[in-house]
């Protein structure tokens, strides 16, 4: 089944990241880094990918319809595997236009694994799908091979600052000084910029003080299932 995570900025919930969990009849909810690797090792990421991309837009389309939850952007994991099938572009817009829901509220999260091959298709794609108005965010940035060179060619919205640099961000100073770079390269490039991991007032202050105004962590919010989503939205509304 599908998570969600909500994105904050400026204390506001402005979107959530979809999050995919295993209901295992024996041993409950198994979390995605005890499958996702096995699904990429086989052709099954790729029936769970298109799974989560729909399921998400139906989301996407049901909270269109609700004033409180209209506004709100879906993310969504995508792995290497699955974006570099030839006809991905076409089954994300196969999945707005079966669902209905607005290409402008679903960022896709790339990560940087994703880029070591085939540059100029990766590109491709991303151009076809942003043509049609879908985002686009670099997930885990900062871990994996990332070229400069290709970072600033690549028709990106946002680069997520990994949750590895923010554990430790007022203690070591090796993570505050990347955090920092990411935040100042984001936006040179003009780029968004999102902290994950983000599970402290003072973690997020830090952020603050260096331009990093989104985030996403237990600070505000664990990933919950969808109803618990919208219960969480509604209480972060005002007036409601
Ligand atoms: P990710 O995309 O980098 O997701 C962030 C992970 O950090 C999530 O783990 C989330 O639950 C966790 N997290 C969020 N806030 C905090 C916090 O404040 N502290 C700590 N310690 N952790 C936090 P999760 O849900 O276990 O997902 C792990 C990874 O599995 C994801 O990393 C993503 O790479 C992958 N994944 C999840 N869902 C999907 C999916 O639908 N498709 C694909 N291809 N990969 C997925
Ligand atoms: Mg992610
Ligand atoms: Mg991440």
């Amino acid at each position: 089944s599908l998570f969600y995570q909500a994105q904050i900025s400026g204390r506001r919930i402005v979107g959530a990241e979809a999050l995919i969990r295993w209901r295992h009849p024996v041993r409950g909810i198994v979390p995605p880094g005890e499958f996702i690797g096995l699904a990429e090792e086989s052709d099954l990421i790729q029936a769970l990918g298109a799974w989560v991309l729909y399921t998400a837009c139906t989301d996407l389309a049901q909270w269109a319809q609700h004033p409180e939850m209209a506004h709100l952007t879906v993310a969504v994991n995508v792995s290497a595997r699955q974006f570099h099938q030839v006809d991905f572009p076409d089954q994300v817009l196969a999945a707005l236009d079966r669902t209905g829901a607005n290409a402008q509220l679903l960022k896709l999260e790339l990560t940087e694994g994703l880029l070591i091959k085939d540059i100029e298709g990766v590109i491709t794609k991303m151009d076809k799908l942003r043509a049609r108005g879908v985002g686009f965010s670099l997930d885990d940035f900062g871990t994996g091979y990332s070229s400069l060179a290709y970072l600033k060619r690549l028709p990106l919205d946002q680069l997520k600052i990994d949750q590895g640099f923010v554990r430790d961000i007022l203690t070591d100073s090796n993570d505050a000084a990347i955090a920092k770079m990411v935040i100042v390269l984001a936006d040179s490039l003009g780029l968004n910029v999102i902290a994950e991991g983000v599970e402290t007032e003072s973690q997020m202050s830090f952020l603050a003080r260096q331009g990093c105004h989104s985030y996403q962590g237990y600070l505000f919010s664990r990933p919950v299932p969808r109803q618990d989503f919208v219960a969480l939205v509604r209480q972060n509304t005002p007036g409601h």
